[in-house]
């Protein structure tokens, strides 16, 4: 599979090229040329299958020619025999033709984990087979940091830098970043924001000669390809589980850099019918604006209870763009122009076009914390607060109760004890086994100053290889 970028300019590469890059030379994100495309009958032959190998089948055509596909299985094999639960991506009624499918049964319970214990994994296999190091660096307020921790601690040619704004995450993130003991694993709490860890992520992948030229960084967040593919797993997985390829179905997915839903968006063209996909979005709303009003404006970034939600611009969109655009670079690089420069919008037909799929709502603070006491009191069942705004959207967009909808449970409840307990629910989410004593485990990070120069000298010093 050959991977070309969303602005043009950049050579096409393959996938294992792609996996060690992250952003295009000329800025853009790597798209796959062509999709592989199922008919029904195609679909109707995956129905049944373990979720593992569901996944090797739908994956292996974007990694074909990068790897032989019985490594390739041994790794996607291994990747989800580490989620606790047997069904991997388990499916939990709320209501008549109403689920949530569970996407935090994995080691940090988020979503995040589907892509990125996969990826460890890959990285490393690629890297042995080059005999070469590279560090991976990245800023979180949030879930991505453990998910990436976890994916890259075993891995012997990775060194995992991950910033976090010191004393601004919340403590259960924050432990499952920092009890992590392994050698190639630093955490750097930044006395600053979010923003400020990250532009110091971006100053840094601008500039990497304060490495000595002997190692490379490579990013791990939903710019890199391999994240979105192995995404498009679960939509399938669901929808073979509810009937299709017989039966349409609709998807609402809490939604921040627009990787997860773009990954739904890609499963619908490679030929799974999804009726409807709602862009579920917090009070940082540029999508909803964007879906609902043709208005793309990035805003004032809002700290909300759904953290891992909390964005200005969503990185993904651009890969939506570039198909709405009908595959042409060009308008895509004049969309972006306009928009740093104040409000845009698309020509009106291919708004139409992106509408006939995508429905968005926006759900803030308060009915955040509605929704997760009034489904608590229906049912029973605790959600967590990204997942909330999920149900919300999911029920306030809903085209036709016919058709099944399924809300993506981005993550467990107990990640977010703060929510939960302003919900009013009485209970507490606990910690699966495996983290039930997370809460005594040792801690190791370095707080480190607001200094580019700082952390820069700290990340020389500290690499595998690196000469003191
Ligand atoms: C990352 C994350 C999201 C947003 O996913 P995107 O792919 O960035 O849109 C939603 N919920 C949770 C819990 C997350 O960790």
């Amino acid at each position: 599979m050959r991977y070309i970028s969303t602005r043009g300019k950049a050579p096409a590469l393959d996938f294992e090229e792609v996996l060690l890059t992250g952003l295009a030379t000329d800025g853009g994100l790597y798209v796959p040329e062509t999709l592989p495309r199922y008919t029904p009958e195609e679909l109707m032959a995956l129905r049944g299958l373990p979720y593992d190998e569901l996944a090797c089948r739908v994956m292996f055509p974007f990694v074909e020619g990068s790897i032989p596909e019985s490594d390739f299985r041994a790794m996607v094999r291994e990747t989800y025999a580490g989620f606790t639960h047997r069904a991997v991506a388990p499916m939990v009624q709320l209501d008549a033709n109403e689920w949530v499918m569970e996407l935090f049964r994995g080691p940090t319970l988020a979503f995040k984990d589907f892509a990125l214990q996969l990826l460890g994994r890959l990285l490393d296999y690629f890297l042995e087979k080059r005999n070469q190091h590279v560090v991976i660096l990245g800023a979180t307020s949030g879930d991505t940091g453990s998910a990436a921790i976890e994916g890259c601690r075993h891995s012997s040619h990775v060194d995992i830098f991950i910033l976090h704004p010191h004393e601004r995450v919340s403590e259960v993130q924050r432990r499952q970043m920092t009890t992590v003991h392994s050698d190639n694993v630093h955490n750097i709490a930044v006395t600053g924001n979010f923003d400020d860890c990250q532009k110091m992520v971006k100053a840094s992948f601008g500039d990497q000669s304060f490495l000595g030229g002997k190692t490379s960084l490579v990013a791990v967040n939903s710019i890199n390809w391999a994240r979105i593919m192995a995404q498009i797993v679960y939509y399938i997985y669901a929808s073979l589980a509810l009937g299709g390829p017989h039966r349409s179905l609709a998807f609402s997915v809490p939604t921040g850099n627009f990787g997860d839903i773009f990954a739904g968006y890609l499963a619908r063209e490679m030929g799974l019918p999804i009726q409807q996909l709602v862009v579920a979005t917090n009070q940082n709303d540029i999508l909803h604006r964007f879906i609902s009003q043709n208005q793309y404006e990035p805003g004032k970034l809002q700290h909300t209870l759904s953290p891992s939600m909390d964005i200005t611009i969503s990185s993904n969109f651009e890969r939506l763009l570039f198909d709405l655009y009908g595959r042409d670079s060009s308008g895509v690089v004049d969309f972006l122009e306009a928009a740093s420069h104040g409000a845009v919008q698309l020509e009106e037909t291919r708004w139409q076009g992106a509408r006939k799929l995508f429905d968005s709502f926006s759900v803030n603070d308060q009915r955040t914390c509605e929704v997760i006491g009034e489904v608590y009191g229906e049912t029973g069942y605790l959600l967590d607060p990204h997942t909330a705004i999920g149900v919300e959207s999911a029920r306030r967009c809903r085209r036709d109760v016919t058709v099944p909808m399924v809300t993506m449970g981005t993550a467990h409840p107990a990640k977010f004890p703060e929510a939960v307990s302003r919900s009013g629910v009485g209970v507490e989410a606990s910690l699966p086994d495996h983290l039930s004593d997370l809460l005594e485990r040792e801690e190791r990070f370095t707080v480190l100053n607001n200094d580019l120069a700082e952390i820069q000298d700290f990340m020389a010093r500290n690499w595998k290889f690196a000469e003191d």
